[in-house]
């Protein structure tokens, strides 16, 4: 464990304190930020909201953006989108952070967990399969849980610390079933799976921008579709719902203040421009650290999966055993280091929440530590 926070404070230049994942600003986010308060135009309207969501449909390669002020709020609408409804079920993977169950729960609907694949961490198409042949069955393009009598409306896979989950596969199952895919690639900017970005393979994606993501606003978020009906709708939910009119304030149906304010989008559009020297950065460090924990027999490194590209965004170990040890050690030292999350039906929310087998969601919670991932520059 001396080797390893050796090791650490030499590739990141410092023996002060090292945390997890700091954000960068080393491009035009000052002279965007200045523009942006010259102009008066700081809040709800302003060109970098639109300039933003161009860019970052073409960064991703989906015909559509809509900026929203976080990441939860986008999943929130996506799902809304999806036609998710009270009472309805949405599959999603137990291994998650809390933010995608809680927008599925701000509708009414309820949580179903299945199993993540031990190499992606993410949502495993083979649990998702499994489960729905042992629990569910499709009655007039309805999938309808046999358990439980409700409707599973949408699945949400989510790309976990960047690594791309078995995308393509979990599509079409999706398909199959009669279940709408929303993608929470809240961390996975920049990820491809078979050169595909992640987040465009569903109906509709979410991605956040919070302090520590990849790129960051402050706070922020976006969906993504290549349906032009659905990002009109997502537009209009995530701005109050207000039929455009010069004067009159005319509503035609409850909707969000979810906008993200021009402010946010100034300081997006700079962190945008640097994604890929980030990427590069962040893909540089890994192959450090992977060489380094190569010789060493009680940690794993976890790599980028099989058919994928990952963003690195936050680097990941699985400690064998003594895991306790290894965060207090490395944390006693100076370097952040933090466990994944506790499984979401462990959570009092949760609990009632039907679950298929979990073994290795469970193998994971147990061993999974997140390690330094900042930008080096
Ligand atoms: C960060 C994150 C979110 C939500 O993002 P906010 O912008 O903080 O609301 C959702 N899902 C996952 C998996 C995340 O990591």
């Amino acid at each position: 464990m001396k080797k390893v926070v050796k090791f650490i404070q030499e590739t990141f230049s410092t023996t002060e304190f090292i945390p997890l994942h700091e954000p960068k600003f080393v491009g035009n986010e000052k002279k965007y930020l200045n523009d942006c308060i010259d102009s008066t135009f700081v809040s709800s309207a302003g060109k970098y909201v639109d300039t933003f969501e161009k860019e970052f449909a073409k960064k991703v390669g989906s015909k559509y953006a809509i900026a929203t002020v976080n990441g939860t709020s986008a999943l929130h609408i996506s799902l809304l989108l999806a036609d998710v409804k009270a009472e309805d079920e949405v599959i999603t993977q137990a291994l998650t952070f809390i933010a995608t169950c809680n927008a599925i729960s701000y509708i009414g609907a309820k949580s179903v967990f299945v199993d993540v694949d031990l190499d992606t961490i993410g949502l495993s198409p083979k649990s998702l399969k499994g489960f729905l042949e042992q629990n569910c069955e499709v009655v007039d393009d309805t999938c309808i849980n046999k358990t439980t009598k409700k409707v599973i409306k949408a699945c949400v896979p989510m790309h976990t610390f960047g690594h791309s989950c078995r995308i393509q596969e979990i599509k079409e199952i999706c398909d199959e079933w009669h279940i709408a895919l929303v993608e929470d690639a809240a961390e996975s900017l920049g990820s491809y799976y078979n050169g595909k970005h992640t987040g465009t393979f569903g109906k509709l994606g979410a991605f956040s921008f919070n302090g520590n993501k990849i790129i960051t606003s402050g706070g922020g978020g976006a969906i993504v579709t290549d349906d032009e009906e659905l990002a009109k709708r997502a537009k209009h939910l995530t701005t109050t719902a207000k039929i455009p009119h010069k004067w009159e304030y005319v509503h035609d149906e409850i909707g969000y203040n979810y906008r993200m304010p021009n402010l946010n989008a100034a300081l997006l559009v700079a962190q945008l421009e640097k994604l890929d020297s980030f990427i590069i950065s962040k893909r540089d460090l890994a192959l450090k650290y992977e060489e380094f924990f190569s010789s060493n027999d009680d940690i794993d490194f976890i790599k980028e999966p099989d058919n994928s590209t990952s963003n690195y965004w936050l680097q990941a170990v699985i400690v064998k055993d003594r895991r306790d040890e290894f965060l207090d050690f490395t944390n006693k030292n100076g370097i952040m280091t933090r466990p994944i999350w506790k499984l979401m039906n462990e959570l009092d929310m949760f609990k009632n929440s039907q679950c298929f087998n979990l073994d290795n969601s469970k193998y994971l919670e147990q061993r999974v530590v997140n390690i330094p991932s900042s930008v080096r520059l």
